[in-house]
């Protein structure tokens, strides 16, 4: 089938199938690991096939940008070595020493840290907006200035959410372009470009990759434009994964439908044991009536995904003793492997924000909730919160 007949074929079927036809010369069902640098060329400037040199394009890489541009809906995929090199490459892309950008007042500590740390030295300023508050982030933008807001939802860990569609608004009025890391939700939950968003970035490090195996990150966008500036500094900075990381991170994202499912089916059980549970002073998820996010949430996304927080009534002391004791649940950083993880944001993922406008509450849990049989996971955590 043709890229154009994929484009009306559900999600999991442009998951296993885009991207990739069955090998001519062999007829492999799965993209060959192409572990070659270089190709033999037909003449003196006469490609072969389409592949030159490894760093600019191989075959193996290539399945797996089809396959992310058809999973998100959009035209153009890249592939990356790391999510902060496919977010470093959208920087040297489409901003300028001068210009400006609208983070989340609580992104993601690495993504703060390349803004704050290296694009700023370069001359790129960025001010922090609260983006569940369209209104703040209009304030935030600077008309002419300002190249990107970027935006986060679910953000991590206390999972706010953020309205793409009224930030797509926003950022156009401003001049900007909206960019939505889609990390937290994967696109099986949630399609940024079909809400309007123009750059869609991943860690597909997390649930895309899905198994703990592989750090890689993807770019995905519909204008041809910025298609163009992407893949120009994709090649030019060089950040690109290898073959093996394409097929580990291809190979996850074929099953992404039915992991996530079961993410989703675990997270909403975990979350009715936790809620009301004696131990719990809160539990925030985007699928509770409560959550302030609740509402754009169910406008925006098919479930409410595999990320938990939970504040622990007795304290700070309480919370990393749950983080100890627990046993199914492995005590880790990341997020979104079959494995459930437990963490201490506090002294752990976020230790470097401490004291700032981003510390998270002390007393405060998060779950990576894996695939695994959900009693003992809350068996697990009845163990640990006793
Ligand atoms: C992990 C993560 C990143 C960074 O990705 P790496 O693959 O670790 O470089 C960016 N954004 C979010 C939301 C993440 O969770």
């Amino acid at each position: 089938m043709t890229e154009q007949q994929w484009d009306s074929a559900g999600f999991e079927t442009r998951a296993i199938h885009a991207g990739y036809e069955p090998d001519e010369m062999t007829g492999a069902v799965i993209p060959p690991i192409y572990a070659t640098s270089t190709y033999k060329q037909n003449g003196v400037g006469g490609m072969r096939g389409g592949y030159e040199y490894s760093r600019s394009a191989n075959p193996t890489r290539t399945a797996l940008e089809g396959a992310l541009a058809a999973v998100e809906r959009g035209a153009h995929g890249f592939a990356f070595a790391s999510g902060l090199a496919a977010e470093d490459t959208i920087i040297r892309a489409l901003c300028r020493p001068g210009d400006h950008v609208v983070l989340p007042n609580d992104a993601y500590g690495g993504t703060y840290r390349l803004f704050d740390k290296v694009a700023k030295v370069w001359g790129l300023d960025h001010t922090p907006a609260v983006v569940a508050d369209p209104e703040a982030v209009r304030a935030a933008i600077e008309p002419g200035r300002t190249k990107l807001v970027w935006v986060e939802t679910p953000t991590n860990p206390l999972l706010n959410v953020a309205d793409i569609e009224a930030l797509a608004a926003v950022a156009h009025e401003g001049g900007a372009l909206l960019v939505v890391d889609n990390t937290f939700a994967s696109p099986y939950l949630q399609q940024p470009l079909t809400l309007g968003a123009d750059i869609v970035v991943h860690s597909t490090t997390k649930y895309v990759g899905g198994h703990s195996d592989v750090v890689g990150g993807a770019v995905v966008v519909n204008d041809a434009e910025v298609a163009e500036k992407i893949g120009f500094h994709q090649n030019s900075m060089g950040a690109v994964p290898g073959p093996f990381d394409c097929f580990l991170t291809h190979r996850g994202l074929k099953t992404l439908a039915v992991r996530m499912e079961r993410h989703c089916d675990n997270a909403e059980k975990i979350v009715e044991f936790l809620d009301g549970h004696p131990a719990v002073a809160e539990v925030i998820y985007p699928g509770l009536a409560a959550h302030p996010g609740h509402e754009v949430a169910k406008k925006q996304m098919k479930r409410f995904g595999g990320i938990i927080s939970f504040r622990v009534a007795a304290g700070e002391q309480a919370a990393l003793d749950v983080c100890a004791k627990a046993q199914v649940f492995t005590l880790g950083e990341s997020l979104g492997g079959v494995e459930s993880l437990i963490e201490h944001p506090g002294r752990m993922t976020h230790a470097s924000v401490a004291g700032t406008e981003l510390e998270v509450p002390a007393d405060l849990v998060r779950l990576s909730v894996g695939i695994e049989t959900v009693e003992d996971l809350i068996a697990d955590l009845e163990r640990a919160l006793g």
